[in-house]
């Protein structure tokens, strides 16, 4: 299977000094779905933040290796024209505009992608058939939803535009197991019946590996471990320092 993603031995630096990533290689396959594991702080929000070229707005930059989507360097493309050429992004957070309504917000993301109305409306029907629970509370504003709800909502409104990969940052941090166990499975399906490719940044080592192919602890920057998530589930190290036993 062709890579979706080629993430080249790469280094980041925040305002030209500060090491955040050293050295990272990394790929995802079109009909992948890897995870990036690790602290607070190992490096997980800066990686994807570099693929969609978000890091720029932190100040961040690139300063060794390369990044390639669909074969071609991103380097020279704007965070607009990488949501064009299909990568959408679920940021850390929940981000929905509290105040509008769940129909609101997915209508402000498809109009902020100049989406037709048939489109649009195709969008929403997607989304709603996705998450019947959005369904339900489309004219309600997202500030009333719950955690849930809302990390449902900020998926939908990164798959407006069919992205082919997904970047999903730490999408189940603060939620209960059931409802997190809910998000990734949706996630899952994504990937298996749509065919998106995703690259997903979580703490919840257990249930990421569940559902992963793939899997690259992350450690102070630098990719400490590599695996299928089958073989990492096993790692006595994932044990110790993820799963909490000696
Ligand atoms: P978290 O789960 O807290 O988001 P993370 O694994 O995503 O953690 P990053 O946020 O990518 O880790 O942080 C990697 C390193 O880069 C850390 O040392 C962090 O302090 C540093 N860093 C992150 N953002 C900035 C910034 N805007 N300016 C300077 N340093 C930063």
């Amino acid at each position: 299977m062709r890579n979706i993603l080629e993430v080249d031995n790469v280094e980041i630096r925040y305002d030209q000094a500060i090491l955040a990533v050293r050295d990272i290689t990394f790929t995802v396959p079109e009909d992948g779905f890897v995870s990036l594991i690790g602290a607070n702080g190992s490096g997980k929000t800066t990686t994807l933040r570099a693929i969609s070229r978000l890091l720029e707005l932190d100040r961040g930059r690139l300063t060794r290796g390369a990044i390639r989507f669909d074969g071609k360097d991103i380097a020279p493309q704007s965070p607009h024209a990488l949501v064009a050429a299909g990568i959408g992004q679920v940021l850390e957070g929940r981000r929905c505009f509290l105040p509008m309504t769940v129909e609101e917000n997915l209508r402000t993301a498809a109009a902020s992608l100049r989406l037709s109305r048939a489109e649009t409306r195709a969008a929403l029907e997607k989304a709603f058939t996705r998450f019947p629970q959005l369904a339900d509370r489309r004219r309600t504003p997202a500030a009333l939803l719950s955690g849930g709800e809302q990390q449902m909502l900020a998926i939908e409104r990164a798959l407006v535009r069919e992205p082919r990969l997904l970047l999903l940052d730490e999408p189940t941090m603060g939620l209960a197991p059931q409802i997190a166990e809910t998000i990734l499975e949706t996630v899952a399906t994504l990937n298996r019946q749509h065919g998106v490719a995703v690259l997903i940044a979580e703490q919840n080592v257990a249930l990421t590996l569940r559902f992963a192919h793939d899997a690259h602890v992350l450690e102070n920057g630098a990719i400490r471990l590599s695996g299928t998530a089958a073989d990492l589930l096993h790692h006595p190290e994932i044990w110790s320092t993820y799963l909490g036993l000696p």
